[in-house]
């Protein structure tokens, strides 16, 4: 992998009014993305268009909050699965409007997480919306850190589920939103600094009024100097080496 300036590591970048510019945007400011999807039926066109990139990397999702209406594209998940070492948007979401599928959801969670054990050497970008401790139960049972390395996005957990997950293995990508927010930020804090890096969950975050881009990580590295008492050149090298140690991982 070159070595990126910037690293994306929650991005949707299918849901961009120009998918490939989007794509085509990270490559030139070498900002690592990792590209979620929400549906495997999304999968083969992410594949296609990320295929000879250097920097971004598509991930097989398939989204909490859609499982209601697709559980049944667990079959296709499971199907496409051996095309690619990265997975999500995956994980849970008990909020008021999802936790009606809360029961499909763990099963097609359950699946996920058995799947990628067995296959060993993924790397999976999680949603725990007000679930953390239920997701931390399931990764404990069925993803064991020797099998698989799981990224929390949006960690919103309590601080003493961030220790589990960091005792767990588990990295944490946080934003600029997340860190906007003094309890989320304070929970960033207290994380183990080796396991930190950066993302946007674009285009659902904004930044200057607009939908936020990769390279808008930045802001999160400015609010994380202040955080981690580093410059911002110290914050950018932390997160780069830190993204390499979570990919050299194997197993
Ligand atoms: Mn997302």
């Amino acid at each position: 992998m070159p070595s990126p300036t910037l690293i994306d590591f929650h991005c949707h970048l299918d849901l961009y009014p120009d998918h490939a510019a989007a794509i085509a945007e990270c490559e030139r400011e070498h900002v690592f993305t990792l590209a979620v999807t929400t549906t495997p039926k999304a999968w083969t066109r992410n594949l296609e268009l990320t295929k000879s990139t250097k920097h971004v990397r598509a991930a097989l999702g398939l989204h909490p909050q859609l499982v209601g209406k697709r559980a049944a594209e667990i079959d296709l998940w499971e199907e496409l699965l051996p095309q690619t070492r990265y997975v999500g948007e995956v994980g849970l979401d008990a909020s008021p409007r999802f936790y009606r599928s809360f029961e499909a959801q763990k099963e097609v969670f359950q699946r996920v997480l058995q799947a990628c054990a067995r296959a060993g050497d993924k790397v999976l970008t999680i949603h725990s919306v007000r679930t953390a401790k239920v997701v931390l139960d399931m990764l404990e049972t069925h993803l064991p850190a020797r099998q698989g390395t799981a990224v929390m996005h949006w960690f919103t957990g309590s601080q003493s589920e961030a220790r589990r997950a960091a005792d767990l293995g588990c990295y944490f990508s946080v934003n600029n939103e997340m860190l906007a927010n003094p309890k989320h930020a304070a929970l960033v804090q207290g994380l183990p600094i080796d396991r930190l890096l950066t993302e946007t969950d674009g285009p659902f975050t904004s930044c200057d009024n607009r939908p936020a881009k990769p390279s808008d990580v930045r802001f999160a590295i400015r609010q994380l100097t202040q955080l981690l008492k580093l410059s911002e050149t110290e914050v950018a090298d932390l997160l780069v080496v830190n993204l390499k140690r979570l990919l050299s991982t194997r197993g």
